[in-house]
């Protein structure tokens, strides 16, 4: 057993969202519920193109900036 305590313990929620790019999955940290919805800058850890992830209170999702 690992993660699940310290996540807890940083109060910090993780999303997986798949780059609209190279459609690799990765995890983003969600930002806090007061702040939803909310859109992100982030570059993809795999293929370092830019996206925008968008985070509302049900879903999470990123999409591509060229589109
Ligand atoms: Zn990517």
């Amino acid at each position: 057993m690992k993660s699940a305590e310290i996540v807890q313990r940083f109060c910090m929620d993780l999303a997986e969202v798949t780059c609209p790019t190279c459609f690799e999955v990765f995890e983003v940290a969600v930002p806090h519920p007061d702040e939803m919805p909310a859109e992100v800058d982030y570059d993809c850890e795999v293929c370092c193109r830019p996206m925008m992830i968008v985070f509302t209170e049900d879903e999470v999702y990123a999409k591509g900036l060229g589109d």
